[in-house]
Parts: C-alpha cells; structure tokens; sequence
C-alpha cells in the first residue's frame, strides 16, 4: 500500500485554538486530532431551545477583535451583554446598579471594612486604567508585541502584595473577582489582578458578548465547515521530528496511529504540550512547565419559571461567602430581544481557587445542593425551578499570570520551526488570545507553505 503524502499540517486540540488555526487553514490539507469526543474543550454550551445550558467560556471580544473576525466569518452572532455585569450579593444584600466605587457605602459592613473599601477600591482604579491603555494595541504592533507589554505589567510582586491585608469582608470582596482567575490574590501578579477589574469594569470593552445560541455555535461551526472534519477520540501520545517533516502519533478506538506533517500546531494546555513535543528547547519546555493552572467546579442549570425573575436585567453576579463566587444569567441576551418573556431560563454558577480544592473533595450530589441551596437564599425565586444541571470539575482549569511570568514569553512565543504552539496560556485574554495565537500559528504555515523553498519543491 502507497504510503499517504505528509499533510500540510497537523493541528493537535479540537479546543478554540486549534479550531481557530485549522478555519485559516481550511483550503490547505489539515487534519485535527482532538484527545476528547467533542470539540471545543473549555468552550461547551448545550441547546436548550430557546435557551442553552453553558459551563465554559461566555463573554468573548467583540467586533475588530481576533474573535470578531472569526465570528464573522463563520456566521455566529456575537451580542454585547445588555444586562448589569458589575452586580454584587453580600449578606443577603444585592447590588445591580450604580456605580461600582460607590457599592461600600451601600453594602453592610464595619467602618474599618468600608474605609479600606474605599481606599483600595481608589487604587485599583488607577492601576485598571493602567492595564487598560497597556492592554491596547499601538499601530503597527503585533499581537505579541501586545501581550509581552501586558504581561510585564505589575508582574513583580503578587496581587495580595500590592493590596496589603484588608479586613473581613474587604478582602472576600476582592478576593470573589481575582478569583475568576483560578488563584487567589496570593498566587496571581498584581498586573493581571489589576485587568480582571479592568474586565469586570469596562462594560463593552474587553470580554464582553455574548454567542447567541451558546457558544458551542462557534466551535461545532468551524469544525463542520472544515473539509477535512475533526477527528475526535485521538489522542496525541509524540510529536517527533522525521527529517524536515513531523511524525505525530495517537491512538484512536484501541489503535496506534501516525501522520507525518509539514506543520504540527499543539493547541493543546501548556503542561500536555510539554509532555507530547519531543526534542523542544530546553526554556521552551520549561516555560510551558512553569504555566500554573487552577481549579474550577461549574454548574450550568435550567429553571422552568412562568414569568419575569429578579435576575431578568443581570449578567453577572458576584456572591463572595456562598459555594460559588459568581453567578450567571446565560438567558440575559435574550431579553431584550423577545417581546414577551419566554418561559424558563439558564443559570451558571462556578467557584474557582482554593474554595474549589475542597469542593472537588465532595460528591456532585453534595456539590449540586449547597450551589442549589445558596442560590435559593440569594433568590428565593428558585426554589422548585431547577429542572436540570450539568456539572463539570475541572482540577486543571485556567492558566493563570504569577510574578515573574513575563521571563517565560519569549521561550513561547520564539519559533520553533514547524512546530507551533497556540493557546490561552500564551497570554492573559482567555478565548481571545487562544484564538488570536491560533490564527497566527495559521499565517506562519501558509507564509512557509507560499516560500520559496516550497514552491521550488512543487515546481520541480
Ligand atoms: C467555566 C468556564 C468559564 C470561562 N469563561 C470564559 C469567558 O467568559 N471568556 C473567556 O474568554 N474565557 C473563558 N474561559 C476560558 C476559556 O474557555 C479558555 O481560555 C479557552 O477556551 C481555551 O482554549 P484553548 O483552545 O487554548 O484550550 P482548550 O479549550 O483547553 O483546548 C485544548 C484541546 O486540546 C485537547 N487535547 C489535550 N491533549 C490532547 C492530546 N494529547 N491529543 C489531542 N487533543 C488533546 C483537549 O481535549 C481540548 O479540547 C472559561 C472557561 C471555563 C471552563
């Protein structure tokens, strides 16, 4: 049998990444192996019409970012969130309006912890400011360019460093937004802490629309457009040098399989790109070793209520002494959009940090009823609408910038000849700088495929 010619290329990881490499370079011979027996890694959303359960990514860039482009292109709407993004819950007190500086003197607490409030919330201004006009892109600058800045921002002392200790309710209030970013204020650099508020803050700006339809749209739309599809259940076990090409082997349905490629991307987390890449420079594979990822538990839910809710005009709710830290109203986008209310709902709830560590100890029944009981006292609305859950543990979760990160970058972002590596751990925008890092692995591989060298080789 005549052995097949080597692909052009070879994208390992089905997640955004990797999806987003392979739509740039669907008019090439492209073949993407994902481990799982779905695409999208941390992007996962079910339909549930008219709504859909979600437990990953939710708010994404919207137009003239990476991810605009490839919305636009594959045909999924992106909606900007239309409900409040800075809400609070604290002691059985809701916060859905008004100015975010202003919530200490409206919130129940102690003099010292308002004071404090204050202060730092003062500060914290400032520095997301800061990483704001850091974060934008200059004229003529590469996206690397951009995160390299990013990254070296407040990258010299941690988070909890820069705050300096706060008292009780103070520290749970910063405490509940740094960790959406996995780690606590004691892990995470202080640069990146800052852009979390800045996220969180800059309504319109950064991650802030909405797929409609769940974001799974965009995934399963890419991977159905892709004329050489998607193999799922393959696991990518080497990647290892056969002269000038690349030898990838995986195991799929009990077999061991191998393709040879001119192009390998790994979209894969750092950690698995470390272990599946043979032959990597020795600071390459120690920065991809050095990405720290933090736990999540989240859990989708969908209620079955029969008219307007309290949390009808709310996208984000961030609750710091419950079981989770923040609560979602998935359904939000489509308010505004339907005259009359449909029935029902989607909710989503996560903790992350070290909260999550001891929740991953406990059973998804014991996990399910505490979400399910602290939901209920937030919103007594819901007791008795829960009509289905989907929960998801996830150890390894989310990269996250420690102090010193920005030492790495270099060592991820130098060439590596054919083989190139994209994902959400080369910088600090999650889904944008997975897909972003995705899309210029893909201009690599064209710019080398059109070189000269290989257009002397198809001439010849
Ligand atoms: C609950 C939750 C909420 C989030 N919210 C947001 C948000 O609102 N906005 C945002 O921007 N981001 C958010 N994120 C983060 C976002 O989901 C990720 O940053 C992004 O999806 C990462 O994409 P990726 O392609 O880099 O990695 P992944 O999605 O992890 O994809 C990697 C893929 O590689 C596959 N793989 C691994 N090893 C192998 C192997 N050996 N062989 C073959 N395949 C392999 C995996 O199965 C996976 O499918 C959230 C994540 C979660 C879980």
């Amino acid at each position: 049998m005549r052995a097949r010619s080597p692909r052009d290329a070879v994208v390992v990881g089905g997640g955004i990444a990797g999806l987003a490499a392979a739509w740039d370079l669907r008019s090439r011979d492209v073949l993407v192996l994902e481990a799982s027996d779905r695409v999208g890694g941390r992007i996962r959303s079910e339909a549930r019409d008219p709504y859909w359960l979600n437990v990953g990514a939710h708010v994404f860039s919207g137009p003239g970012s990476a991810t605009g482009r490839l919305a636009d292109e594959v045909g999924v709407r992106l909606e900007p969130v239309p409900g409040k993004l800075v809400a609070l819950e604290l002691g059985g007190t809701i916060l859905l309006g008004g100015r975010p500086e202003l919530y200490p003197f409206r919130l129940p607490l102690k003099t010292s912890e308002r004071l404090a409030l204050v202060h730092a919330g003062a500060r914290l201004r400032l520095a997301a400011r800061r990483y704001e006009k850091l974060a934008t892109s200059r004229p003529g600058e590469s996206p690397a360019e951009t995160r390299a800045r990013v990254l070296s921002y407040g990258d010299d002392r941690t988070f909890a460093e820069w705050l300096g200790a706060l008292p009780g309710d103070a520290d749970a209030l910063f405490r509940a937004t740094v960790t959406r970013s996995t780690a606590e204020p004691e892990e995470i650099s202080f640069g990146h802490g800052a852009g979390y508020f800045a996220l969180v803050w800059s309504a319109g700006k950064g991650l802030s629309h909405n797929i409609l339809g769940g974001a799974s749209l965009l995934v399963d739309g890419i991977a159905s457009a892709l004329p050489g599809g998607v193999e799922t259940g393959a696991e990518v076990r080497r990647v290892s040098r056969a002269d000038d090409l690349l030898r990838v082997s995986y195991t799929r349905e009990g077999a061991e399989r191998e393709v040879l490629a001119r192009h390998v991307v790994v979209a894969t987390k750092a950690f698995d790109a470390a272990r599946i890449v043979e032959d990597l420079p020795g600071e390459t594979r120690t920065a991809l070793d050095g990405i720290p990822y933090g736990p999540t538990v989240v859990m989708g839910m969908l209620t079955g209520e029969r008219g307007p809710m309290p949390w009808d005009d709310l996208y984000a709710l961030a609750t710091p002494k419950r079981s989770f830290s923040m609560l979602f109203n998935m359904a939000n986008v489509l308010r505004p959009k339907t005259r009359e209310r449909r029935d029902g709902g989607s909710l989503m709830v996560y903790r992350s940090g070290h909260a999550a560590h001891d929740l991953l100890e406990r059973s998804d029944a014991e996990i399910e009823r505490a979400f399910v009981d602290d939901l209920e006292a937030i919103y007594p609305e819901t007791r008795g609408i829960v009509c289905e859950t989907l929960l998801l543990r996830l150890p390894r979760m989310l990269p996250y910038v420690a102090p010193g990160r920005a030492a790495l970058q270099p060592a991820l972002e130098r060439s590596l000849g054919n083989v190139h590596l994209a994902g959400d751990y080369i910088g600090g925008v999650y889904t944008e700088t997975a897909i972003s890092t995705g899309q210029q692995a893909a201009a690599a591989i064209v710019a080398s495929l059109n070189g000269p060298t290989s257009q002397a080789r198809s001439e010849a």
